[in-house]
């Protein structure tokens, strides 16, 4: 059987959703058996978001293999719990440093590089990679962006040219709009959709099923008149309400025959249907928490959701191990000051100290390491969050006043958190952090050990500065345990606190392998350890 393209491209408005319904739709294919990928073109000039601003694009996701990406390659993963890698997000950045090159090179030797066909070749390439390894039936390929978007155009044409180059069977194009409510007229109004999809056609592209985001029920002659204007079949649009959480959106898109629809265009009827077992004692749980708890989130990008992405899913995925719901609030590191900490963090029940870049927002979260660590909340630090549990550590206990790390202060007389070897020659700045999986050895007699009950880890890690070896012995000495390190090198991955009820920092970003069906260990014991600290002082109170 050949493999199957599906194209997935937005319009009316950005934000609606394209990455879930994607993914929705991979994870319907893959409970039926299939084997399916997902990936994301955009249409940015950068290589890859790694050199984005949090506030820009939200969360870079990283991958096993080093690559940065955007964050739906992150609901990817959450949804199909099959890996992603560098070739599963393209830029345009990508295609056009790809030609360029060529063209140095001299590939394209006496010819004028033109966007068609030198630019839609590559994308073309590009889009049937993974296909042809070999290891997917079905290859979803998102276009970033919304139709129409002048940047957007050249994705467009390639999928007009692969309508022509594949056989039918083989190619399918969906298209996500937005069907607005008037509250005034109390009415859906479909115009919108109407002028993405002849804006879509005019391209060349023919949508064979419209996906209609919506906030009310579409009435069967709503449909009717969508597919008429439209040129589909009637009952190729479909609706994605809004669902009170993205982990219902593939039970949405089955109740509306997305998958079925596909598989009938891909004439590959007569699979079994969707086995979603898993999924579904994941969403019972999620949807029926038996307790709650309050998590303090302590970043310096709070504003912006996104950017936080993986570790507020993961939290889900948490609570619901725990039959829990995990109430996530977030504090701006920056109004943190030893003054106003008790006030800020008093009735949490868990203390998360976030990734960060740069000095902004640093002394806040070394109060909030401070807060938790003196008066046993449970706390748990990822990469910055890590490494100020060691800033904390070091100035508090080991009384270094201007401890630092390398990154936040320069010129600090105690660098507990400094730049490795290879890092200090580095000038560019794209790609060249400690990017991907690495492995991690466990001390036996650790928390972290009873965590993943196991001795070899492998985490995915994003960042340039590294605990300093020489400060290890000290650290130690005074009651602050190194119980992860990188088995290789010796790098320190992991810090703990024995004396604490639940103290760990982790140098690696544990958020970025959670799935529903296999939760985060460590976010799981995190939410556990709130819990239990929760109840106890129940207990307490009502003595
Ligand atoms: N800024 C720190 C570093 O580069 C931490 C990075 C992070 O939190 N992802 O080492």
């Amino acid at each position: 059987m050949n493999t199957k393209y599906i194209f997935v491209s937005g319009g009316v408005a950005s934000s609606l959703g394209k990455g879930i319904i994607s993914a929705s739709l991979a994870k319907l294919l893959q409970a039926r058996g299939l084997r399916v990928t997902i990936q994301k073109f955009d249409p940015y000039i950068n290589i890859d978001p790694g050199t984005l601003n949090p506030y820009e694009h939200g969360e870079c996701f990283v991958t096993d293999d080093g690559a940065e990406t955007d964050l739906d390659l992150g609901h990817y993963e959450r949804f199909l719990g099959v890996h992603t890698s560098k070739a599963n997000n393209v830029t345009t950045g990508k295609i056009y440093n790809t030609v360029i090159s060529k063209e140095r090179e001299g590939a394209y030797l006496g010819r004028t590089v033109q966007i068609v066909p030198h630019i839609t070749d590559e994308i073309k390439r590009r889009m049937l990679l993974l296909g042809k390894s070999g290891n997917y039936d079905i290859v979803i390929t998102e276009i970033g962006g919304t139709v129409g978007d002048m940047e957007s155009q050249p994705f467009v044409e390639a999928v007009r040219q692969l309508q022509w180059e594949l056989p039918d069977e083989d190619l399918i194009s969906i298209h996500l709009t937005l069907v607005p409510y008037l509250n005034a007229a109390k009415e859906l109004k479909t115009k919108p959709t109407q002028h993405s999809v002849q804006m879509l056609q005019q391209s060349g592209v023919h949508p064979d099923i419209i996906v209609c985001r919506t906030e009310h029920e579409l009435t069967p002659e709503l449909r009717r008149k969508v597919a008429l204007f439209c040129n589909v079949k009637p009952g190729h649009v479909i609706q994605s309400i809004d669902a009170p959480s993205i982990y219902q959106v593939p039970l949405n898109m089955a109740a509306e025959h997305l998958d079925e629809l596909v598989l009938q265009h891909f004439k590959m009827e007569g699979l079994p249907e969707p086995d979603l077992r898993d999924w579904n004692a994941f969403l019972k749980k999620l949807m029926n928490p038996k307790s709650t708890v309050d998590v303090a989130l302590v970043g310096k990008y709070v504003e912006l959701q996104d950017a936080y992405k993986s570790i507020l899913e993961s939290f889900v995925h948490a609570g619901a191990a725990n039959e829990c719901k995990v109430k996530v609030h977030s504090f701006q590191s920056e109004n943190i000051t030893a003054e106003n900490v008790a006030a800020t963090l008093a009735g949490m029940d868990g203390i998360l100290v976030a990734p960060g870049f740069g000095e902004r927002g640093i002394e806040g979260k070394i109060e909030a390491v401070r807060y938790a660590r003196e008066n046993n909340v449970p706390f748990f630090g990822i990469c910055l969050g890590m490494q100020m549990c060691v800033v904390e550590f070091a100035r508090d206990v080991l009384g270094y006043k201007d401890a630092a790390s390398r990154e936040a202060n320069p010129s600090t007389s105690h660098p507990v958190i400094d730049l490795m070897e290879d890092q200090k020659s580095t000038t560019i700045k794209g790609g060249t952090m400690r990017l991907g999986a690495y492995e991690c050895r466990l001390e036996k007699n650790s928390l972290a050990y009873k965590i993943y009950g196991q001795e070899i880890i492998s985490e995915r890690h994003r960042h340039r500065y590294e605990f300093n070896d020489e400060y290890l012995e000290q650290i130690e000495a005074a009651g602050m345990k190194a119980t992860g390190k990188n088995p290789d090198t010796g790098l320190v991955e992991i810090v703990e606190l024995p004396s604490h009820p639940f103290f760990i920092g982790v140098q690696f970003h544990p958020e970025l392998k959670s799935t529903p069906e296999h939760p985060q260990p460590i976010f799981v014991a995190f939410v556990k350890a709130a819990k239990e600290r929760r109840a106890e002082l129940a207990r307490k109170q009502s003595k």
